[in-house]
């Protein structure tokens, strides 16, 4: 059995951004493993160490606005410490940003993060929109991760994280660097809707079988499952996109 804790789902599941947690929930269904869903929202009480995976979507700034003193102040210690044991965590766009420094928005309001991933957030007049591919490794293996993004804010990295992959069609995290997404032990973050998980399976086994490990030892291993159809999917789109 695993156990997700779902970040803010109310208002922070943007573009689909829900499919990534029912994609996770359905391919370990299909091994037969129990994955149970804990949605969190502003004022609940989270026992961070019991949780082997988390997800945070996306959201508006208003909305990211609306959230962020909780993230900050009633969920900070816990998740902070969560994340540092090792919580497998995947983040997108507006909860992306919300993990790292600061998002100051495009209106200039200072929004401040969790500070647990080393990047901070501006945001920009001109919004960056449209499909992207990001080619990333996932344990050793290159595969080109296919998604939409929507997004003012500009990302920027410090020492603290690795890039997750370089853009290859959009944007990335801000327009300039080629850069797509961060990694920090196991928590995931990148301007990637769309929803991501499900039109990308080895990202979503990457990260099962990380819980996994987290959860039953370094020699867990997860169990194969075809991906025939999402993989074509994903091809198509590769196909379509790269020039
Ligand atoms: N509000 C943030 C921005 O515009 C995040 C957007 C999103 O999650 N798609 O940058």
């Amino acid at each position: 059995m695993l156990k997700l804790a779902h970040c803010y789902p109310a208002l922070m599941s943007i573009y689909g951004d829900r499919g990534n947690v029912i994609a996770l929930t359905q391919r370990c269904f299909w091994r037969g493993i129990e994955l149970t869903v804990t949605p969190v929202e502003p004022g609940d009480t989270v026992a961070w160490a019991s949780f082997d995976l988390a997800f945070f979507g996306g959201g508006q700034d208003s909305g990211q606005a609306l959230i962020a003193r909780d993230l900050l102040e009633r969920q900070g210690p816990g998740l902070r410490a969560a994340i540092e044991d090792g919580l497998v965590l995947l983040a997108i766009c507006g909860g992306y940003q919300l993990l790292g420094h600061y998002f100051l928005t495009h209106t200039g309001e200072r929004l401040p993060g969790l500070g647990v991933l080393d990047i901070h957030t501006v945001g920009g007049k001109q919004r960056l929109i449209g499909n992207s591919v990001v080619e990333a490794e996932l344990d050793g293996t290159p595969v080109r991760l296919v998604g939409f993004e929507n997004h003012s804010g500009r990302t920027y990295h410090g020492p603290g994280v690795r890039p997750l992959g370089k853009v290859l069609v959009g944007h990335g995290d801000n327009g300039e660097d080629g850069v797509g997404g961060s990694v920090y032990k196991n928590t995931y973050g990148c301007y990637l809707h769309g929803s991501l998980l499900p039109k990308n399976p080895q990202l979503t086994d990457h990260l099962l079988a990380l819980a996994l490990r987290r959860r039953y030892g370094a020699a867990t291993t997860l169990a194969p499952l075809d991906a025939t159809l999402e993989l074509y999917a994903q091809r198509t789109l590769v196909t379509r996109l790269l020039p």
